[in-house]
């Protein structure tokens, strides 16, 4: 089996699974609990939110442990609508994530008024974009780190400081780019990170959203006290150990994965370079081996069950929507032609992607596209 869909999930790291043992094992203690026996899971907890913090250059009490992407986006996004009332405005992307874009929808039916900002043809929000909508009554601008189907990298610098310029929170759904790219919340003036383990090689089900101090957001689940009284429900030792390490591992080896997964990906264009292939976006700046490629004239979601066929995972547009055969709404949301959004695959590469795998899948595609 050649793996190739990393933007989906990744292969938990052996560093995170070792790390995670002991909290699903013998040190099962309830970490609110005052007893001797609950201080090492709470003390687990506290070391893991300063391992994210120095992470992401953010404080440790500004993170706070959810369930995963999903879970950190509807919270950055209901939590800020419902904490400022019907009066604020909200801008995000056409080609958000559904996470994103639901959530959006969802408050948008009890009466937020929700704006949209498009991607240009190269998949890239630009702050002209941006500045052309933004009003003062804009409470919250939400637009994604790095776009999961495409691998388009936004200018977030640049929007955050023209969403504070319209006194506005900014949002940023880092979860394809935490862990791949340098992410600096200080530099980035992001005030919003949701990010989510199982895209860096941690555990699924656990994630995290940065709220940089002071951005006011209602609390997310009512109950306990735990995650300050904001985020209630017993804590997920073990995924949030396991979170924390794969963080760290994934970020001390950041160049090293990076200039292997872009070697492989240099290696993939070249050997797919005689076949009638569009890579899309290929000037804008984008996360390290994932692929937005074309083929003219066949259907994705035909060639990535012709590559199972032969053992190599690929997708078609993100995971979540992988089921259906529209084409999806971030190719449409930069315009391509009908003929090109369908004959769409996505390709992400991993760390642990060799020479072989990149020769298998560009063997598996010529042969799918040469005979239909
Ligand atoms: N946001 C983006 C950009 C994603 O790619 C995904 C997952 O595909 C999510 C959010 C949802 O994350 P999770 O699977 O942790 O809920």
């Amino acid at each position: 089996m050649i793996y190739a869909d990393h933007a989906a999930t990744t292969k938990l790291s052996e560093r995170a699974l070792h790390s995670m043992l002991p909290w699903l094992t013998n040190e099962y203690g309830n970490p609110s609990q005052p007893y001797s026996f609950s201080r090492k899971p709470r003390h687990a907890i506290a070391e893991a939110r300063a391992r994210i913090a120095s992470c992401i250059n953010a404080k440790p009490e500004e993170i706070y442990f959810t369930s995963g992407g999903t879970e950190s986006d509807n919270w950055a996004i209901k939590g800020t609508a419902y904490s400022h009332g019907l009066e604020m405005k909200l801008i995000t992307s056409s080609f958000e994530h559904h996470a994103v874009l639901n959530a959006c929808h969802a408050i948008s039916g009890q009466g937020w008024q929700v704006n949209y900002v498009h991607p240009n043809a190269n998949g890239i929000v630009t702050v002209q974009e941006l500045s052309r909508i933004i009003t003062h009554d804009t409470g919250l601008v939400s637009i994604m780190l790095a776009n999961n189907e495409l691998g388009t990298i936004q200018p977030v610098r640049e929007l955050s400081d023209i969403s504070h310029q319209y006194g506005s929170i900014f949002h940023t759904d880092g979860v394809q780019a935490v862990g791949h790219i340098p992410v600096d919340v200080e530099k980035m003036g992001i005030d919003l990170l949701s990010a989510s383990a199982h895209k860096f090689n941690g555990p699924k089900g656990v994630g995290f959203l940065y709220i940089r101090s002071g951005t006011n957001l209602v609390p997310h689940e009512n109950g306990g006290a735990q995650e300050l009284g904001f985020r209630a429900g017993t804590e997920n030792v073990a995924g949030i150990v396991g979170m924390s390490v794969a963080l760290e591992e994934n970020i001390e080896s950041l160049e090293k994965n990076r200039s292997h997964i872009l070697s492989l990906e240099k290696l993939l264009l070249k050997r797919l370079s005689g076949l009638n292939v569009v890579q899309h976006c290929s000037y804008a700046p984008h996360l390290p081996g994932l692929l937005s490629l074309s083929f003219p004239g066949f259907n994705g979601e035909a060639i990535l069950h012709r590559m199972d066929l032969i053992g190599i995972s690929i997708s078609t547009g993100s995971a979540c929507d992988s089921k259906r055969t529209e084409v999806s709404h971030a190719l449409r949301a930069i315009n391509l032609s009908e003929e090109l959004a369908k004959g769409t695959i996505r390709i992400s590469l991993g760390y642990e992607n060799t020479e072989e795998d990149i020769r298998a899948i560009a063997d598996g595609l010529k042969r799918v596209v040469t005979h239909k």
